[in-house]
This record gives structure tokens, C-alpha cells and sequence, in this order.
């Protein structure tokens, strides 16, 4: 492949919306074996799915699930979510592992960009709960923290002039590669995506599954073209809502058949 083609295919790697969905499809299986089978990726965006690695994201709630404890699970959800490809996971994961170390380092400020993409998101989507007081504070914080990950992430990138624009390319004159160095390819990239995101999001698209109906907190962009879209995930929290509502509505008529 060729260094154009291949910058081409990490830019689209983080910046195409819906990347996460299917590009992977049948191979993701042999390196996510340890990942819990119910785990859904369904932010729409890498950003969004790095924040909806803890289950149920609600602020200063009891987390019952956090799917990035060690570096393996990070390795195995960044190939999940369609962020790095086999190349880029055989070259993390060797990195990785002859070097604890920065597996360590490269695992902190993963999580260190998820609760500052967090604080930075979750205040302005709708149907989140997010407690007013100490927003303000975290989210200059968070923008803090960002920028700075954001521009390591920065000094290791590459600028590559593109061969193709000699051959009738409309746009763009040379590509972006994020990631140069595996130790830190992982979160240099998720850094960039955040900052993407919040550059670019459509604010009427972010929304997080809303936790006072019993949903899980997850954020997400709703691209359905009515902005219908409710829940992280129908089957998942939907249903459960739906299910829960249903009891609930029996107990206070005291009627025990399905009413619908
Ligand atoms: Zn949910």
C-alpha cells in the first residue's frame, strides 16, 4: 500500500461517521474473543463510542461496567470499533507488549481523553443528566486536557502530499496520517477524533440515552432524518424501558393482561 493510500485509509479511519459500523465485518472476531458479546458500539462516532466504554454513564453514578481496564481490552475495542485495522493492532499489540510500560501510558491517556470528551459532550446532549453545578469548571478542564493530548497527538502525525491529486482529485492536496508511532497510536487518534467532533458535531444530533427513562446514558448522533432516535440501542435499553413502563402501568390498574 502505498503511504497516500495508506494515510487515506487511516484519515477515513477516524473521521468517516460511520466507520465503526461493518467495515470490519467478519474479522473482528479473532481479536475480540475477550470482549463481554453484549458490548454495542452504536455512538455513530468514535469519540462518542470511546465514552460509552462505561456502563451506565451517568455522572458521579455507580458504574457497573468499565470495558477498558487493561490495554488488551483497549486493543481488542479500538479494532472493534473500527479505529485501527489488523495492521494497526498487530502493531500496537506487539509494541504492547514488550513494553508494559507504554501499553500503561497509552492506556491512561485513553481514559484520560474519554472523561474529558465526556465532561465536554455529555452537558449539551439532549436527554442527558448532568449535574449543573461543577460543569462549567470541568468542561474548561476537559477542553484543557484535549488541547494537550491533541497536540502531542499533533507532533506525532504526518503531513503526506498525495500523488492523486495529479490525476483529477477534486479536493485535498495531501493527507493527514494520525498515529505514527503504535505506543501511542491509539489514543493519538482518538484525541484527533474528539477534537474533530467537537469541531464539526451537529449539536441537534447529540443525544444520550436517556437515563431518567431507564436508559443507559450512552451518547450518540441521531442521524435518522425525523431525530426520532431515543435510545442507545431499540433492543437494548428501549426494550427494557418499554418492558419496565408496561409492569408499571399494570401494578397501578391492577389489570394483569398486556394492554397493547
Ligand atoms: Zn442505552
Amino acid at each position: 500500500m502505498s503511504r497516500a493510500a495508506a494515510a487515506r485509509r487511516d484519515v477515513r479511519g477516524i473521521l468517516t461517521p460511520d466507520s465503526s459500523k461493518g467495515s470490519y465485518g467478519g474479522s473482528i472476531s479473532s481479536v475480540t474473543d475477550s470482549s463481554p458479546a453484549e458490548f454495542r458500539i452504536v455512538g455513530g462516532h468514535p469519540a462518542l463510542d470511546l465514552v460509552n466504554t462505561v456502563t451506565p454513564r451517568v455522572r458521579g453514578g455507580a458504574v457497573e461496567h468499565d470495558y477498558l481496564t487493561s490495554p488488551a481490552e483497549l486493543v481488542a475495542w479500538a479494532r472493534r470499533a473500527g479505529l485501527i485495522d489488523l495492521r494497526d493492532y498487530s502493531a500496537v499489540e506487539g509494541t504492547w507488549r514488550s513494553s508494559p510500560e507504554l501499553a500503561a501510558k497509552a492506556l491512561r491517556a485513553t481514559l484520560e481523553i474519554r472523561e474529558a470528551a465526556y465532561d465536554v459532550f455529555a452537558p449539551r446532549a439532549a436527554g442527558a443528566v448532568v449535574a449543573a453545578d461543577g460543569v462549567k469548571h470541568s468542561e474548561g478542564a476537559a477542553f484543557e486536557r484535549l488541547m494537550l493530548r491533541w497536540s502531542a497527538a499533533a507532533a506525532r502525525s504526518m503531513l503526506i502530499p498525495d500523488p492523486g491529486t495529479d490525476t483529477g482529485r477534486e479536493r485535498g492536496i495531501a493527507e493527514l496520517v494520525v498515529g505514527t508511532s503504535p505506543a501511542q497510536l491509539i489514543p493519538d487518534r482518538l484525541v484527533v477524533a474528539a477534537v474533530e467532533l467537537v469541531r464539526g458535531v451537529e449539536l441537534r444530533q447529540l443525544r444520550a440515552c436517556p437515563v431518567d427513562d431507564g436508559g443507559c446514558g450512552w451518547l450518540f448522533l441521531d442521524r435518522s432524518r425525523n431525530g426520532s432516535r431515543r435510545w442507545c440501542a431499540m433492543e437494548d435499553c428501549g426494550t427494557r424501558a418499554k418492558i419496565r413502563k408496561l409492569g408499571e402501568r399494570r401494578r397501578a390498574t391492577g389489570v394483569h393482561r398486556l394492554e397493547r
